[in-house]
């Protein structure tokens, strides 16, 4: 039975989950608890899933929102590691073709390099064949005069040539929600603002969490056979309310990333070079802004308030000014930013860029099952190894037996548009659709792209209630957004919308500066805030444009 994952039924859902005994409570909306919530549920597990602020407010929205194989990791020889999701790419894009677009990208090389013209051949090579990287997609080596062609603006006095070889490009949040929303149309009950404070127990083992519902202060408690902790950066924070944060623990490093606009930076190529210190960075044109990123510094600060500092930006801005010599970017070129953190699992004397990205599974001896590390990109993988673990040890525990993982071909929400091959007609046909509903043919193609095989969804509020758009002052194609995002997606807040549901706080700012007070009177109107309500969610909003915006001093 399909669940709601509208937000005026939150507390409704919220309620309904304390009242089951579910085979698995989930704790965390990133893509690892959504990835998990998906695999349970679609084995046929009474399965929940809370999440403490938005879904993918964590690091799921602060990612270089690429699904990609991790060429570097090469480096450092995780040959496994770079297979697996190597080979994940491919499987990620076709069950989530509307959220996952093939890029081509360029790494050049400069004297001095992470990679020299045999390094990066031998590298790709490998890379090519861990990954099992389709024919039409595999690698070139170009020479200085092709790397130029491709990218002009890079400095000719530095490159030497460059390697030519494709990643897919994401919209990290909206591929958790995606996901999220899949495992919800197949049963899971999943709410967000709904925090865990406390866990239950029975004969020393975790049978349970006490929440808090993060929009009402009102406490609840969530029973479930297993408990799995998918907080990412917060894992040991859950870990020591387990009493279980021994032996292995996190540690976090922060990522930034800045976005600057098309017309000042008009980079035509996707690309990933070396930054004077020898990290790499990717500089990706997307939606006519350039995002570049990303730093890695280990951080000890506030999980829930990352920010880019002044340093971070200058960091950004000089690695992008050494290979660009004539761009000479300045801090008054930077539009908006986002900071993550890299639930990374601690490895002695290694320094942040050093640690393996490998995920790992703890077990508590409350039976508390917590998972740390990995990336966007194996997210599947990564749910199938927990729930083996919890499907053994129910199988164990109370004689229950569950199917093997089934989501290598489970399309996640909106992705039922004809596979990766299918998409471009399917396109192509909505947006004339579209079009006899008054969209202009871009927001239509905006609307079809983001949404795949939702969009019908979309153009039935559009046919239904469209000309309550003109009340709010808002275009159809937003107010359909908004009452989508509302009715379907759990969106809560003005920020929620601005920043997960549309992306526009970190590529469009001057969008959010146009639109917010229509939206808000929009979201206010639909959801019945107080005036009281609706002050604190404006205020909520500005405090989020503003860490965006503003890099704070070091
Ligand atoms: P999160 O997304 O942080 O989710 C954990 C959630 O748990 C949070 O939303 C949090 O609010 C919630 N939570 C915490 N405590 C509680 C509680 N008590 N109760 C309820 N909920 C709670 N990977 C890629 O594949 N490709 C990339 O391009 C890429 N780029 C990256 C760039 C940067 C800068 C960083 C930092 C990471 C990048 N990664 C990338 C890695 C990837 O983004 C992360 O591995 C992944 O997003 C982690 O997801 P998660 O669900 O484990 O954590």
């Amino acid at each position: 039975m399909p669940s709601s994952f509208s937000s005026i039924q939150r507390s409704t859902i919220l309620e309904g989950m304390a009242t089951k005994d579910l085979d698995v409570l989930v704790i965390g909306g990133g893509i690892t608890g959504a990835g998990i919530a998906l695999d349970a549920e679609t084995r046929g597990m009474s399965t929940g899933l809370i999440e403490m602020n938005d879904f993918a407010s964590g690091t799921s929205s602060k990612s270089t929102k690429l699904v990609h194989g991790g060429l570097r990791y090469l480096k450092q020889f995780e040959i496994n590691e770079v297979s697996e999701i190597g080979k994940e790419r491919a499987i990620v894009y076709e069950n989530a073709p509307h959220v996952t677009t093939p890029v081509w990208m360029l790494l050049p090389t400069i004297q001095g390099g992470t990679f020299n013209r045999l390094t990066l051949a031998m590298g790709l090579t490998v890379y090519d064949s861990l990954a099992k990287v389709k024919k039409n997609e595999r690698h070139s080596i170009l020479n200085k005069k092709q790397t130029i062609e491709k990218e002009p603006l890079l400095d000719r006095n530095k490159v030497k040539g460059g390697g030519y070889y494709v990643e897919y490009r994401t919209d990290d949040a909206r591929l958790t929600l995606e996901a999220i929303k899949e495992s919800v149309r197949h049963g899971t009950c999943a709410v967000n603002y709904t925090k865990a404070e406390d866990f239950l127990y029975k004969n020393n083992k975790v049978i349970g969490v006490r929440v808090v519902d993060q929009q009402t202060g009102k406490n609840h408690e969530i029973h479930a056979k297993k408990i799995i902790n998918a907080t990412g950066p917060w894992v040991d924070t859950l870990r020591e309310k387990d009493e279980s944060n021994k032996g292995k623990h996190l540690h976090l490093t922060k990522g930034v990333h800045i976005t600057i606009d098309g017309k000042r930076f008009p980079l035509k190529q996707a690309l990933y070079f070396d930054a004077p210190d020898g990290r790499l960075i990717f500089a990706i044109p997307r939606e006519r802004k350039v995002y570049i990123g990303t730093t890695d510094t280990d951080y000890f600060s506030d999980k829930s308030n990352v920010q880019m500092t002044c340093k971070d930006r200058d960091y950004l801005l000089s690695a992008v000014n050494s290979i660009f010599a004539n761009m000479k970017l300045e801090t008054s070129d930077v539009e908006s930013s986002w900071a993550g953190l890299r639930p990374l699992v601690h490895e002695e004397g290694k320094d942040p860029s050093e640690i393996s990205r490998k995920d790992e599974i703890f077990s508590s001896s409350s039976g508390l099952i917590s998972i740390a590390g990995g990336k966007l990109t194996g997210y599947r993988k990564m749910a199938e190894r927990v729930v083996n673990l919890a499907v053994k040890e129910l199988k164990k525990e109370n004689k229950i037996t569950y199917s093997k993982c089934k989501t290598l071909n489970v399309c996640l929400s909106g992705g039922k548009v004809g596979g990766s091959l299918g998409f471009k007609n399917f396109i192509y046909n909505k947006i004339q659709k579209g079009t006899t509903l008054g969209l202009t043919f871009s927001e239509a193609e905006r609307l079809v792209k983001r949404y795949g095989s939702n969009i019908d969804q979309l153009y039935r509020i559009i046919q239904t209630n469209g000309e309550e758009a003109a009340y709010y002052s808002l275009t159809k194609e937003i107010f359909s957004m908004v009452v989508y995002g509302i009715e379907e997606e759990m969106t809560v807040t003005p920020s929620d919308f601005f920043i997960r549901r549309s992306g526009s706080m970190f590529f469009h700012i001057d969008w959010v500066e146009k639109w917010k007070t229509a939206v808000i009177d929009c979201m206010s109107h639909r959801l019945h805030w107080t005036v009281e309500m609706k002050k604190r969610k404006e205020e909520d909003l500005e405090k989020n444009i503003k860490a965006a915006t503003i890099p704070i001093q070091d």
